[in-house]
């Protein structure tokens, strides 16, 4: 099989790691989720109380404590310097504030070398915010996945509802249009859609017919 990277950008919970991971396990290639990077170095910021503000601490952290990706039958798993980090990167209070960690161009920097490095003899696929654009210019394939803010939050509720995690809609709405305004306001490697990405609208439609239209755009290319 042909190894090449494909980059999946998009706003939050617009349904990227969904796809990205069936996307990976149908071609046989790593899924690397870039979010699970940001999100580690708030958490660590959190336990070891540095502030968020605080660029090169940030940076040092990110030093101290490699984070590592593995594969697990549940999925795939995050570790932060061989501790289970997996479930405690998705709570609220890492999502609140990872957009401010990572909107610094030094936290970027690192970790954008680290994805580079993940990539780099091709047979990924990398979801993100900046893969099209920053970290995988050169990405054979990449798609822009898009879905209204109404879609978007009543997933995640349901998600949430699924795992036991009491949320009101309301406030999931709003944190996730400003996590999208902060994401897509910040000076280095905003939220944006590379020239050459396609775009898919996901409102409305399930899971297997946006896989199935990501391998049409695959394939179309003259890939895989
Ligand atoms: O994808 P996920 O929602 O887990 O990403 C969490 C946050 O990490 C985003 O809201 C964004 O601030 C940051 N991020 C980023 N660049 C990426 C991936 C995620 O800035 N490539």
């Amino acid at each position: 099989m042909e190894k090449i990277n494909i980059a999946i950008d998009g706003p939050a919970s617009s349904g990227k790691s969904t796809v990205a991971k069936i996307l990976a396990k149908d071609y046989g290639f790593i899924y690397t989720d870039t979010g699970a990077m940001y999100r580690s170095v708030t958490y660590l910021a959190i336990k070891h109380h540095v502030a968020f503000s605080d660029a090169a601490s940030l940076v040092n952290l990110i030093h101290r404590y490699p984070i590592t990706f593995k594969q697990s039958e549940t999925g795939q798993l995050v570790f932060i310097d061989g501790e289970d980090v997996t479930l405690a990167i998705r709570e609220t209070n890492v999502t609140n504030n990872v957009s401010e960690v990572s909107a610094h161009e030094l936290v970027r920097k690192e970790l954008v070398n680290q994805q580079q490095i993940i990539a780099k003899d091709g047979g990924v696929v990398m979801d993100g915010r900046d893969i099209g654009t920053a970290v995988l210019p050169k990405a054979e394939v990449k798609i822009f996945l898009v879905a209204s803010v109404l879609e978007r939050a009543e997933r995640r509720y349901k998600e949430n509802q699924a795992k036991g995690i009491k949320t009101d809609f309301e406030t999931l709405k709003a944190e996730i249009e400003k996590r999208d305004y902060i994401d897509s306001h910040r000076e280095v490697s905003p939220l944006k859609q590379a020239d050459d990405a396609v775009l898919i609208d996901t409102t409305g439609k399930t899971i297997a017919e946006v896989v199935d239209l990501i391998k049409e755009v695959v394939t179309e290319k003259g890939y895989l």
